[in-house]
């Protein structure tokens, strides 16, 4: 048996890296990034491409080892080119993301050191990390000390989570899961719907409530609603607003909804996945107003502190509710119980192992202060308003309401012809030249183009080149 262990060890021993081949990865990953980085202002924001990636399937996984300049090359071809490219901050449609560089620093020492953050007993700096990061957004949000939260992947999963603590603090039986009723408007983003269907409540009521003219709820309407329902023997359960639409970036009456959420007895979600970080700024705070008011909310680093891909956070006012939603003990972890001065994440979420995500947030917080990020959403927000006023100067551009945070929405009504069809085409001959992006949307039918400003590479000069490249296919599409 000796012999066959030794034997093992030796093909298993290559599993561990010599010094030698971690300076000599690392270099050309450096070397790739930095290439990527370097030449990311020239590189379009959309790439349509023919292959779509399938150069990737030439490498399959194989017994025999490969050279890592090989697998960075099919990286480049077919990974970093095809689609569309987060990182350039002329890419201004959907919600875009970031990519701080300190949080690749940061990711790289979290999966180096590979500290376990699921339990504080395993990890307390580490935790003391993760939870110095959700206190601050907390702070943020206007939350006081009691309260919790959890670093998720993403404002889904964050919602999910808000979702599962509003239907057990409500004590609301599978029985009477038909009877729940849940309250947000047409333009809630529709991982709230997937977040129903994941926490079991399909057969509660969703009612949609009746939106302003810039597409925020109507609070007076919810407020009837919710009355109603009662009087017909339905169980309120929660409010879903939103703190910035991810379609047209409305947000919803925050302190008027607390106020009907608070009399009515109700959990108020506020979903600020988009929008939350805008609470840097003055502005921000006066929009958001009343979103201190809320039980629990859903903020993503990853859109409006720039971070890359991977970073939402669940914030709960009462922490304790989170606590005795997501808690759950183990035999095998019973160790870990003596360590309680701070709260676990695996305490406050449905994961156990999980990456070590604060680091990447508090990394580029620490490195850079705070200021930057508001300077820079501030200057997101009027970048929007500076693109909404130009746009107008465009013959035949017709807007949507003002912007209320960094999205705005317009369309083109051309000399003759659908002006939906002319819409669909313009957003398509905007992709098939991939030196911008933005993206499309419908609204009762109505196509509509919109911009939405968050990536931190967004300034005034890519911005002005949004402007000019649909300047110049509208008049091509008109010319033909
Ligand atoms: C982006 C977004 C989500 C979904 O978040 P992910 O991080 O993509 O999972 C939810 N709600 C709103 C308002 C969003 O903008």
């Amino acid at each position: 048996m000796e012999q066959k262990i030794k034997e093992l060890e030796q093909e298993a021993r290559k599993l561990e890296s010599t010094s030698h081949d971690r300076n000599s990865l690392l270099k050309k990953a450096q070397s790739y990034g930095e290439n990527f980085l370097s030449t990311l202002a020239e590189q379009p924001a959309y790439v349509d491409s023919e292959s779509m990636g399938k150069g990737v399937y030439k490498l399959p996984f194989e017994d025999e080892p490969k050279e890592f300049d090989q697998l960075l090359e099919v990286l480049k071809s077919e990974v970093d080119r095809p689609g569309l490219n987060p990182a350039s901050g002329k890419h201004a449609g959907y919600i875009p993301g970031g990519g701080l560089y300190p949080s690749a620093i940061a990711d790289y020492l979290a999966a180096v050191t590979n500290r376990y953050t699921g339990v504080f007993f395993s990890s307390p700096g580490a935790v003391r990390i993760e939870n110095m990061c959700v206190r601050w957004m907390n702070d943020l949000i206007g939350y006081p000390e009691e309260a919790a939260g959890n670093l998720t992947s993403g404002g889904s999963i964050a919602n999910l989570i808000g979702l599962v603590t509003a239907r057990d603090d409500s004590g609301i039986k599978a029985k009477d899961f038909n009877r729940a009723v849940i309250y947000t408007t047409r333009q809630v983003h529709h991982c709230v719907v997937k977040a129903i269907k994941f926490a079991g409540l399909q057969e509660a009521s969703l009612r949609t409530i009746p939106m302003d003219d810039r597409y925020r709820m109507k609070a007076n309407a919810l407020d009837e609603q919710i009355q109603s329902d009662k009087d017909e023997g339905l169980i309120p359960l929660t409010i879903f607003a939103s703190a910035g639409t991810t379609d047209l970036g409305a947000v919803d009456p925050l302190d008027e909804i607390g106020d009907i959420a608070d009399q009515h007895d109700l959990w108020f979600h506020v979903d600020a996945a988009y929008g939350g970080f805008f609470l840097l700024t003055e502005y921000g705070k006066k929009v958001m107003r009343g979103i201190e008011k809320s039980d629990s909310a859903t903020i993503d680093p990853h859109k409006g502190l720039f971070l890359p891909y991977g970073s939402g956070a669940l914030l709960v006012k009462d922490g304790e509710k989170l606590y005795d939603s997501q808690h759950m003990s183990a035999n095998y972890l019973q160790d870990t119980y003596k360590a309680t001065e701070e709260a676990s994440p695996a305490d406050l979420s449905p994961e156990l192992s999980k990456h070590f995500r604060g680091l990447r947030m508090w990394l580029p917080l620490q490195l850079f202060g705070v200021r930057p990020f508001r300077a820079a959403l501030e200057e997101k927000l009027l970048l929007t308003r500076y693109f909404y006023d130009k746009i107008q100067q465009i013959d035949g551009i017709e807007v949507g309401p003002e912007p209320e945070l960094s999205v705005a929405f317009f369309r083109y009504i051309p000399e003759s012809g659908d002006a939906n069809t002319f819409n669909k085409k313009l957003v398509d001959e905007i992709h098939r030249d991939g030196r911008i992006f933005i993206s499309s949307t419908h609204i009762n039918g109505t196509v509509f183009l919109r911009l939405a400003v968050l990536n931190f590479r967004t300034h005034l000069e890519e911005v002005t080149l949004i402007l000019s490249v649909l300047k110049e296919k509208i008049q091509k599409l008109e010319a033909l």
